[in-house]
């Protein structure tokens, strides 16, 4: 091991993959002058993506971001009526939230002055837990808003989640920022909810260097999130507005990268589950595990491959807001030792995303857990055995390097370094 070389080219979490077609979409957009945030490439690209999705409508925007804090707006006023000038649709109003996730997820509902209630995580996807969800109803019974997230590119338990749902009669909003082309049952992620997203962030299964998408099957709520994401303009010989407007709207030259890119979609998700069926038989015989998926019911689009380290083989880790400490030991590791490791050997790997209850910035929000014990309004812990699964993730987890271009060799030599971890 020790006289194993540094990779000389990093091998990345998960970096973009161009195929040629993009430079030729937005030579396009110059070479017709449409360098603005409309053109032949938007229209295009809205085009495909319903089509890949099986929607009705889609709405190009800036950012998966942008679409999420729209998709949470529009869910607001649908909801709660149409709010006052310069106020948000949530207005003091709980949304229960995925809680393992990136914060982009949760951050549009504060933006529309409500406020999130994380529910923690189940051990079968490493998504919002359908029990802990109930449990939340059963304290919170009046809301009316579930934001789920789809992690990793892994769809979340969406029978039962969309049953507690209608049993309550509340809405769901899905963030399939990760999970474009993953299905559930047959069924696209981003066709679940009254609204939904994807993401093409510069790391995401195909990318955009940036831009986001808005779902959905009602044209209606296509249009009206059409108009906010374009200052709101109305229909009036000048500028005339009637409520609030964002500057959202995706820019052509943009839209020429995601149109390029879209023909590659399934041959990404075909290199990206390669990459995870490659590390789940590299690990056999280590005391670990793959993130999760429903084999039976779903298929990820394996934008991440992670792993969770068996509570045994666990060595001595400690997390302060800043920064992590180990202690090594024979047999076993830890993440914070196994992204040490990657990092000498110029790899690439990530902590789990730190779940949101566990954030600063969100340290007074409540989050429910399966026993419907979990944090309530005063950051006082509700009485009880306290399973925080997010937590348990969080410490035992890792996101590995996933990166389509990685080969066989170079993907050999990670899981030997992660072996040796436990050495
Ligand atoms: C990337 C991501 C987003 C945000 O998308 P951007 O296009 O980067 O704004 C939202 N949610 C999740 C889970 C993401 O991974």
């Amino acid at each position: 091991m020790d006289k194993m070389k540094p990779f000389e080219k990093k091998i990345w979490l998960s970096s973009p993959t161009m195929h040629g077609d993009e430079q030729k979409w937005v030579n396009d957009a110059f070479e017709k002058n449409w360098i603005t945030t409309a053109g032949e490439n938007v229209d295009s690209v809205e085009t495909l993506v319903a089509e890949k999705i099986g929607c009705k409508y889609a709405v190009a925007l800036s950012c998966g971001t942008g679409a999420l804090h729209l998709a949470i707006k529009l869910a607001g006023e649908k909801l709660y009526g149409q709010a006052k000038p310069n106020a948000g649709t949530l207005q003091g109003h709980k949304v229960f939230c995925s809680d393992m996730t990136f914060d982009a997820t949760v951050n549009p509902v504060a933006y529309e002055d409500g406020e999130a209630v994380f529910i923690d995580t189940e051990r079968d996807t490493w998504n919002m837990d359908p029990v802990a969800l109930e449990k939340a109803f059963e304290i919170y019974p009046d809301v009316k808003l579930v934001v789920l997230v789809h992690l990793y590119g892994t769809p979340a338990k969406l029978d039962e989640i969309m049953a507690v749902c209608e049993k309550y009669g509340a809405v769901l909003v899905e963030d399939a920022a990760e999970s474009f082309g993953a299905a559930y049952k047959g069924k696209q992620t981003g066709t679940f909810g009254i609204g939904n997203i994807i993401s093409f962030n510069g790391n995401k299964i195909i990318t955009g260097s940036s831009g986001g998408m808005f779902l959905t099957d009602n044209k209606a709520d296509a249009d009206k999130v059409r108009k906010w994401s374009t200052q709101s303009r109305e229909a009036a010989p000048w500028y005339q507005h009637e409520e609030i407007g964002y500057n959202y709207r995706m820019s052509n030259i943009i839209a020429g990268v995601v149109r390029g890119q879209m023909p590659y979609l399934e041959e990404h998700i075909a290199q990206k589950k390669a990459v995870y069926m490659r590390y789940k038989e590299g690990f056999k015989g280590l005391p670990v595990h793959m993130n999760p998926y429903d084999e039976k019911n779903s298929e990820p689009n394996f934008w991440l491959s992670c792993m969770i380290i068996d509570k045994e083989a666990m060595c001595k880790q400690v997390r302060g807001e800043q920064d992590a400490l180990y202690i090594s030991e024979n047999g076993k590791s830890c993440p914070t030792e196994i992204l040490e490791t990657l990092a000498k050997y110029n790899a690439e790997g990530r902590p789990i995303w730190k779940p949101m209850h566990m954030q600063p910035i969100y340290r007074m929000n409540p989050f429910i857990t399966v026993n419907g014990n979990g944090r309530g309004q005063t950051n006082a812990y509700i009485a009880g055995d306290l399973e925080d699964v997010g937590a348990d993730i969080f410490e035992r987890g890792l996101c590995l390097p996933s990166d389509n271009k990685m080969t066989a060799e170079e993907q050999d030599k990670i899981i030997e370094i992660i072996r040796s971890c436990f050495d």
